[in-house]
């Protein structure tokens, strides 16, 4: 509803995502959730339209743009299905860290064919024991001469299999704990790097998300990104970077819910008259309005602000995350319960949609932890002061 004064590129980025979500994704999304099926259809799509290549500099054959024009990619193909997105928006994590620590020869590597798209990346933090406390990691890369050997378990690594870049935390001196994981980069086909199986989910069921296993995996030193001991800030800097797309997820999800709910309401006709007219569903659409539009305006707000070059994202990254999937959780929930059965029933994609969304509250760090994040900011703030 409200106008934020997009540039003519801005406008022809999210005209793009929508004519890709409109011919790639909304005619499958249902089958492709029914199936839990990935299709590789939107995302070549997305690469003929440089959409891999948003954030990534001109230099290296992107579009050169930043955060901003990202989140109005992720949301605009959102609204059409938050599964396909995910995939989309899990390279992307992926490539933050080659951005962020990567030397030349790296980025001149890696870059171009992420920006064409032709290959997708994979971001890979989590273990089985190491979720929230992602310093507990046990993956472990073990200097050898000119090579460094890892073996360990990543779990529930979104894009595993379909990536053939993996960005692995591991640790290179398991001691010092966090202070002693590096980050590193690996190719699907390594020796020793094998993909797990895929992971059955409530929702986003057209992303894969599956189990990565290193056994001896030897990588050449040239792998290192940035230099030992870096790796968990490396990790922290790619989530503060890319938390802001959760947010523009949520709010692309809760625009195609609300749309839903809003036309099935304005048809649907209980007691002689569409149930939109009862104020009790008219208002819980005009919240669902009103709390989108606060959470989009935050993530846009705090997507400009880091394309600012402000140092300090940490805090209003992890708000973005927090506050838009929050909203949209409730706002999917909402849609169901104003369409009733038809909510209720998996014709209708707004119980799907309800699904995919549990997740926005759940990766990239938990929304418990995004509190956390910020109440540490808060506590920095009122010490400065
Ligand atoms: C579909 C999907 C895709 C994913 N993709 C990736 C990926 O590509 N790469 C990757 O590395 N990871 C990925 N993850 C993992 C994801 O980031 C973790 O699931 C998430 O960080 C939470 O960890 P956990 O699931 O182990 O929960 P736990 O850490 O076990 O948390 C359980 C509960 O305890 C709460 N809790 C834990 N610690 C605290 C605390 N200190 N304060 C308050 N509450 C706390 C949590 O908020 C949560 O409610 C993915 C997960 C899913 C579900």
């Amino acid at each position: 509803m409200l106008d934020y004064f997009l540039t003519r590129e801005q406008k022809i980025i999210v005209e793009v995502a929508r004519q890709i979500g409109e011919d790639y994704i909304k005619p499958y999304a249902h089958e492709w959730d029914e199936k839990e099926e990935f299709d590789w259809r939107p995302i070549r799509a997305m690469a003929k339209a440089d959409l891999f290549g948003i954030f990534i500099p001109k230099e290296y054959g992107g579009l050169g743009f930043g955060t901003f024009e990202n989140c109005l990619a992720v949301e605009t193909l959102s609204k059409y299905c938050a599964g396909v997105t995910t995939t989309f928006a899990a390279s992307g994590l992926g490539a933050y860290p080659i951005l962020i620590a990567g030397n030349k020869e790296q980025k001149a590597k890696y870059l171009p064919e992420i920006a064409a798209g032709r290959k997708l990346c994979a971001f890979a933090l989590t273990e089985p024991q190491a979720g929230s406390d992602a310093a507990s990691i046990k993956t472990t890369a073990q200097k050898d001469g000119d090579y460094y050997i890892l073996n360990g378990i990543k779990q529930w690594i979104t894009n595993g299999g379909i990536a053939d870049i993996y960005i692995v935390i591991a640790l290179t001196d398991p001691k010092k704990g966090a202070r002693g994981a590096s980050a590193f980069i690996v190719h699907k086909n390594d020796p020793g790097f094998a993909i797990g199986q895929k992971e059955k989910k409530m929702g986003l069921r057209a992303s894969v998300t599956t189990e990565l296993f290193f056994s001896n995996c030897r990588l050449p030193k040239d792998r290192l990104l940035g230099r030992e001991g870096m790796g968990f800030i490396i990790a922290m800097r790619t989530l503060d970077l890319s938390r802001p797309g959760v947010g523009a997820q949520a709010v692309g999800l809760g625009q195609g819910a609300l749309e839903m709910a809003l036309h099935h309401t304005r048809r649907r006709i209980q007691f002689g008259q569409p149930v939109f007219n009862f104020q009790a569903v008219s208002h819980t659409l005009a919240e669902m309005a009103a709390k989108l539009e606060a959470a989009r305006a935050l993530v846009y707000s705090v997507a400009r602000y880091i394309d600012s070059g402000a140092k300090s994202i940490s805090g209003p990254s992890a708000m973005a995350k927090y506050l838009a999937s929050e909203t949209t959780m409730w706002i999917t929930e909402r849609a169901v319960q104003m369409m009733g059965g038809f909510g209720y029933m998996r014709e209708f994609l707004v119980e799907k949609m309800m699904r995919d969304a549990k997740c926005l509250q759940i990766y990239e760090g938990t929304n418990e932890i995004q509190k956390n994040v910020i109440a540490r900011e808060l506590a920095k703030l009122d010490q400065e002061g």
